[in-house]
């Protein structure tokens, strides 16, 4: 028997074989675990219902992140179908364009909004629709995707660097108010990987590039890597561990040059 066999999880944030969320999906299923997984909107939806084929059974839900009464959706598609869940993956991120393109400094009210809310408030909200769900199964797993930009200044992450933090933060409180019901909360800090996400970064290239020069492995991680992490803090080998940051990212974050 696998590790996650007879465990139903939940997974929000694949847009593409790239998405860290697809291979933290294929590990899941690997081990054992039915699924659901969600797409943004219409144009996503026809690559998610694509790559969910190679999956067992499948749940396929629409969800943005943004729209309360999505989520609400999701989980009740979720409570009939799985009659509770076992794990959350929250595998999402959005800063408008101009944020990342031009100076800190000139951080819009707006943009910070919407980059905060997408990338950090959603956490939040998803994981309190999933609680009642993992409640019912005496305990849950939910794990988030973060970045070392939470902590310290790489160019033109800007205001993800910010919505990070808070996640990081929302991780702790979430972990402390959720321990007493077996649910655990964490995140992986993902070390640079080229997905849709990344693309928008200026200058990521070069930061794949310093990955591969210093960190202790030498090399950038894949998000196969992620994905055996996140099979591992999803199911019972994880199960000491609640409000951790947990680096994948070859060893950079120990670095001081
Ligand atoms: P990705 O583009 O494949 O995934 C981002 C996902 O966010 C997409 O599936 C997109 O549809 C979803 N999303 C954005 N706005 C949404 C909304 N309003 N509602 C629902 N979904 C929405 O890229 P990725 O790199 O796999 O990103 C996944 C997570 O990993 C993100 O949190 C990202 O910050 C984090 N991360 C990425 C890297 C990297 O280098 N790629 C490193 C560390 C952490």
């Amino acid at each position: 028997m696998s590790e996650l066999t007879g465990k139903h999880g939940l997974i929000v944030g694949i847009a593409n074989k790239r998405s860290i969320a697809w291979a933290i999906a294929k590990a899941a299923a690997a081990a054992g675990a039915r699924l659901a997984v969600t797409y943004q909107g219409e144009r996503l939806e026809e690559n998610v219902r694509e790559l969910a084929s190679e999956l067992t059974e499948p749940v396929i839900l629409p969800c943005d992140v943004t729209n309360d009464g999505h989520i609400a959706d999701v989980m009740t598609s979720v409570e009939r179908e799985f009659g509770g869940l076992d794990f959350l993956v929250h595998g999402v991120a959005f800063a408008p364009r101009e944020e990342i393109t031009s100076p800190f400094l000139n951080t819009s009210r707006e943009g910070f909004r919407i980059a905060l809310d997408v990338s950090a408030y959603s956490l939040i909200a998803l994981t309190r629709g999933a609680t009642p769900l993992m409640a019912a199964r005496g305990g849950g797993s939910v794990l988030t995707l973060t970045y070392l930009g939470s902590e310290r200044v790489f160019e033109n992450y800007n205001v993800m660097g910010v919505a990070k933090a808070a996640l990081e933060a929302s991780v702790r409180y979430l972990a402390s108010e959720l321990g007493p019901q077996n649910i655990r909360v964490n995140a992986i800090s993902a070390g640079p990987i080229k997905t849709l996400a990344a693309a928008g970064i200026g200058g990521f290239s070069k930061i794949l590039q310093v990955y591969r020069e210093r960190a202790p492995l030498r090399r950038n991680v894949e998000t196969a890597e992620v994905g055996d992490t996140a099979r591992f803090l999803l199911g019972p080998a994880g199960r000491g561990i609640t409000g951790s940051v947990i680096p994948v990212d070859g060893g950079f974050n120990i670095m001081g040059l």
